[in-house]
Parts: structure tokens; sequence; C-alpha cells
């Protein structure tokens, strides 16, 4: 059996421990290494004390470069801060990227599309099997029912999330948008405050709680006259994403340059 090295920059992050944790038991994956911030207090610790408090033998690093040339695929939940960082090493290391971290810039989306024209990517603002199957939901039920039916996305997360509205609930309302063959960006209303005025039509609109230790819900609403549909995924725990991931990195391994989702992954 073919072994794949994966690295995890970000491996001291809440997912990062996850993914760590996920390599460590899965026969078809080993350890390539893992990065921190350069400032970590992590840095020069091994990756073990990480997830178990038993040693692999592995220091957590600071540098990419060495971390991507010695991996077959490399995994980032880290922040959209770094996220260049990581994709300047996958196109000089060619070495594929799966990339799960959220709240990236129109810029930096832009750069991801034009990575991949050279290097493997495999982007998925979520990689539980609910959420994508959602995602295709989402998209029949917006071809469906017309724009009478109002659409909100309505999305719950841990307290510790830095990115909003969430980028799962930004890929629900893109699978919206794509079901009504309209631009996201046309429709979306991510904030409302104040006098408002009445709802426009066609609006895809996005409301935001955050709060404990909630790994993520999100729901779809299509309010219409008298009815109400609602389309609802709720991840009970993180090993979901942790568990999609990998099997995600296995399966982007040795794979030519492009752009990726779940969704190939999953082969829905
Ligand atoms: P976290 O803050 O717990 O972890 C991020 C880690 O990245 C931290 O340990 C941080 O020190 C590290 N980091 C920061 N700068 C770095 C650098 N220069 N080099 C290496 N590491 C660096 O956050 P989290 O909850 O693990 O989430 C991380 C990202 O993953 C977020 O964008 C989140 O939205 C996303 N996420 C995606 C999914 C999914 O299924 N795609 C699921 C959960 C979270």
């Amino acid at each position: 059996m073919t072994v794949t090295k994966i690295g995890v920059v970000g491996c001291a992050g809440r997912m990062g421990r996850m993914n760590v944790s996920a390599i460590l038991e899965n026969d078809a994956a080993t350890l390539a290494g893992g990065t921190e911030h350069p400032e970590s207090e992590w840095i020069g610790r091994d990756m073990g004390t990480l997830v178990s408090g038993a040693p692999v033998g592995l220091a957590v690093g600071g540098d990419p470069a060495p971390l991507f040339v010695a991996s077959d695929v490399v995994v980032d939940f880290t922040s959209a801060v770094v996220a260049d960082l990581h994709i300047k090493h996958a196109l000089e290391s060619k070495t594929p990227l799966l990339l799960g971290t959220t709240g990236l810039s129109v810029a930096q989306q832009a750069a991801v599309e034009e990575a991949a024209k050279e290097v493997a990517i495999l982007q998925a603002a979520n990689m539980s099997l609910g959420v994508n199957l959602l995602m295709i939901l989402v998209e029949q039920a917006a071809r469906v029912l017309n724009p009478d039916y109002d659409i909100e996305v309505v999305e719950m997360h841990h307290r510790h999330k830095v990115d909003a509205p969430s980028g799962t609930a930004l890929a629900l309302g893109q699978a919206a948008a794509d079901g009504r063959t309209v631009a996201l960006e046309e429709v979306a209303q991510k904030v409302r405050e104040g006098i408002t005025g009445a709802r426009p039509r066609g609006e895809i609109g996005f409301a935001t709680l955050r709060g404990g230790d909630v790994p993520g819900e999100h729901t779809v609403i299509f309010a219409g006259e008298g009815e109400r549909i609602e389309l609802t995924h709720k991840a009970g725990k993180r090993e979901l994403f942790s568990q999609g991931a990998i099997k995600a990195a296995l399966w982007l391994a040795g794979k030519p340059a492009g752009l990726y989702s779940m969704r190939d992954v999953l082969g829905i």
C-alpha cells in the first residue's frame, strides 16, 4: 500500500491538532511534519505532544519551505493572513495543497485560482459529506423556488471563530445563487442594522451567531407566502472535518494541477 506523506501547517490549532491525530490514526497516511506561527510556543516541541503526549520524532517547525518539500500533500487550516505564504510554497515546491482556511479576500481567492493552473489545490469551506450534500440540495431548491421565496442563510459557530459569515455560509449562499443563476455579490446582504427598508426581492441574506463551543451549524431558509422550507446541517464534532480533510488529502496527492472541491472527492 502506498503511504502518503501529509504535512500540517498550523498544526497546533484546533483543526491542526485534529488533522495530526487523524493522520497518525490512518494507515494510508504518515505525518511529514508540521509548522506553526514563528512565535508560537510550540516551535521545537515534538508533534506527538500536540495530540496525545506520545512522541512521534518530529518537531513543530517555523518554516514552511522544508515541510512542503518533504510532503506529498500539505493540509492548511490556519488563517487568511498566511494563505498567500502557503500558496507561494505550494507553487514553488509543486506540492498539492488542501486549503481549508476560510475568510480569504477577493485578491487571495484570485491568487488561489491562478496558482491552481500550476499545482493541484483542493479548496473547501467545509469538509463534511453532509454539508457538501446540503449545497446540492440548496442549489436544487433555489432552482425550483422562484424569488417569491426569500433566501436567508443562518449560521452559528464557537466564540473563537474570526471570520463572518462563515466560509460554509458563503458557499451555501453561492449554491443558492447558482440555482437562481444570479451573481452572489449582486444579491448578498451580509449585515443588516437600523432602518433598512423592506427586503428587496431576490436578496440572499446572511445572519451570523457566535458563542460557546459550537463546531458549526447552518440553516438555509426559503421563506415564501404561507410556507417556509428550512434545510439544516449541524456538525456535532470537529473530527468530522479532520476525517474529511485527510480523506481529501489522500485523494489529492499526485493529482495534476487544477482547482478541486470536496464534490470531486466525494463523487457527488
Ligand atoms: P485556530 O486559530 O485554532 O488555528 C489556526 C492555527 O494556525 C493556529 O495554531 C495559529 O497559530 C496557526 N498559524 C497562524 N499563523 C501561522 C503561520 N504563519 N504558520 C503556521 N501556522 C500559523 O483556528 P481553527 O479553528 O483551527 O480554524 C483554522 C481555519 O480553518 C479557519 O479559517 C476556519 O474557518 C477553517 N475551518 C475550516 C473547516 C473546513 O471544513 N474547511 C473546518 C473548521 C475550520
